[in-house]
């Protein structure tokens, strides 16, 4: 439920509403607003009658959260959620789109992923991608490096102060996937994974939840809704594309018009994967254009050193030279955009 406080309400009318729905196993979401105290408390309401805690003193109303998705809608939080790294970098809000881009998988050559990651710093970026743990359809295909492919992506960090985004496909593996990255991502494929979902809820770092690629939006934000219930509220949304009825010309259907229905039910911030999206070089650019003028908070792209011999993903891996032309596009569109958000 909502509970509104009176503008002139005490801090200790505040703590004591809190207290007492804690007792109750509430979990509390605290938003000092500038005029008033609001307090989403989600749990079970047969515990707590809402008229009772509306006789509060200091309490003005008492509302019923309608949304199903408690935490990650914009009933409890009005405001944007924006994540801050401690390096400065943000996501969300008003805050400038940011760029993660990367190969698919992080491969032997060392080498190759350093340059990746110069050429992501060099245009601006400031997350390298990769995965380490690759979910491949076919047991047949490259599965990953593992904790290899995580130093790799630690080194990258290293020389070129990126942020590392990578993805986890177990439970058990959390904690050694956590050790190395600054983002942990959850695939399209583990959306609905409720075991993973819930044991990064419990880690205090932010999690990339990818849309499922047959996930209905309310599907999406309940899964994001799992990782908050479990506590951990730093949550960034990634529409990826899903299955749709062609696939001769694209991969996936990347979902424009998702960007901004999550903005309107969520204040978690959204970002889009064109790269996975639409599966093709020549439409990671046009899509990549479409989605920040929708309105993400950021793109996730797949770039390589080496696209044509690349061990996942070959089709939408852009090489540096072709990243780097389409970054100057983007990055024009980025500054655009930002000016226009901060007039
Ligand atoms: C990826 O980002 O490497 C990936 C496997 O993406 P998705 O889970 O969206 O298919
Ligand atoms: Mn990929």
């Amino acid at each position: 439920m909502i509970i509104i406080m009176e503008p002139n309400a005490t801090k200790e009318q505040i703590d004591k509403v809190v207290k007492k729905m804690e007792e109750k196993g509430f979990k509390i979401n605290l938003n000092y607003g500038d005029v008033m105290t609001v307090i989403a408390a989600i749990g079970d309401k047969r515990l707590m009658q809402p008229e009772s805690i509306a006789s509060f003193d200091g309490v003005r109303n008492v509302k019923l959260i309608q949304e199903p998705f408690k935490m990650a809608g914009r009933e409890s939080k009005q405001e944007d959620t924006v994540i801050e790294f401690p390096n400065g970098v943000k996501i969300g809000g008003l805050e400038k789109s940011v760029i993660m881009a990367g190969p698919c998988s992080v491969e032997e050559d060392l080498d190759g992923l350093l340059r990746v990651a110069e050429s992501v710093k060099k245009v601006g970026g400031q997350f390298i991608r990769g995965g380490a743990f690759k979910p491949r359809t076919s047991p047949y295909d490259f599965q990953g490096m593992e904790e290899k492919g995580l130093e790799y992506l630690a080194k990258a960090r290293e020389t070129t102060g990126l942020l590392v985004v990578t993805e986890v496909m177990d439970s058990l593996d959390v904690p050694l996937v956590a050790e190395y990255a600054d983002v942990l991502q959850i695939g399209a494929r583990n959306m609905q994974n409720f075991k993973l979902l819930k044991t990064v809820g419990k880690y205090n770092k932010p999690v990339m939840l990818k849309r499922g690629a047959a996930a209905t939006i309310k599907e999406f934000l309940l899964a994001a809704e799992h990782i908050m219930h479990a506590g951990n509220h730093q949550v960034i949304l990634c529409e990826r594309g899903i299955k749709g009825i062609d696939s001769s010309y694209t991969r996936n259907t990347l979902d424009i018009a998702a960007i901004p229905i999550i903005k309107k039910y969520s204040h978690l911030p959204i970002i889009a994967d064109p790269s996975h999206g639409t599966g093709r070089r020549y439409l990671i650019e046009p899509m990549s254009k479409a989605a920040l003028v929708a309105g993400a908070h950021g793109l996730m792209i797949e770039v390589q050193h080496d696209p044509d011999n690349a061990y996942s993903d070959v089709a939408q891996s852009l090489n540096i030279e072709q990243f780097e032309n389409m970054m100057q596009e983007l990055n024009r569109l980025i500054g655009r955009l930002n000016y226009a958000n901060h007039c």
